[in-house]
């Protein structure tokens, strides 16, 4: 069965404002991270909390679907790490994309990725730059 692709933003918070934003980035000024104070509680009104993400992930397939995540800065929350550390687990790391613009990836994080993901993917990192 072929799998179905899923672009899922897992925010839309960034510390970036580009002109040319496709998806309505809700800016973080200072290029701060911002973690939520529980798993029930969204970083953001409006956006998902971690548990509630765990069971949407909990609700697919495991051979349906390859899972692209983005966002905004998915990185913004350290607490995605271990949403996409799930879903390599669950779908394998072939399964999962990343898209980020680069600015939270440090070695540690790099290493955690690397070490359960197929590819890694940064946009709109280098155009950020100019905007
Ligand atoms: S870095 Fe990406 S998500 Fe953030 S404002 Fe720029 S285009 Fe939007």
């Amino acid at each position: 069965m072929k799998r179905k692709n899923i672009v899922w933003n897992l925010t839309r918070l960034c510390p970036f404002r580009c002109t040319f934003c496709c998806v309505s980035a809700t800016y973080v000024y200072g290029f701060q991270q911002i973690y939520p104070i529980d798993d029930s509680t969204p970083v953001i009104e409006g956006e998902l909390s971690f548990n509630q993400q765990v069971e949407v992930l909990a609700g697919l397939d495991p051979s349906g679907f390859r899972i692209d995540f983005s966002g905004g800065d998915v990185l913004i929350n350290p607490r995605n790490i271990d949403l996409i550390l799930i879903a390599s687990d669950k779908f394998g790391a072939e399964n999962i994309g990343l898209s980020i613009p680069g600015t939270f990836t440090t070695p540690q994080t790099l290493e955690i990725i690397q070490l359960y993901r197929g590819r890694l993917m940064a946009f709109c990192s280098l155009l950020a730059i100019f905007h």
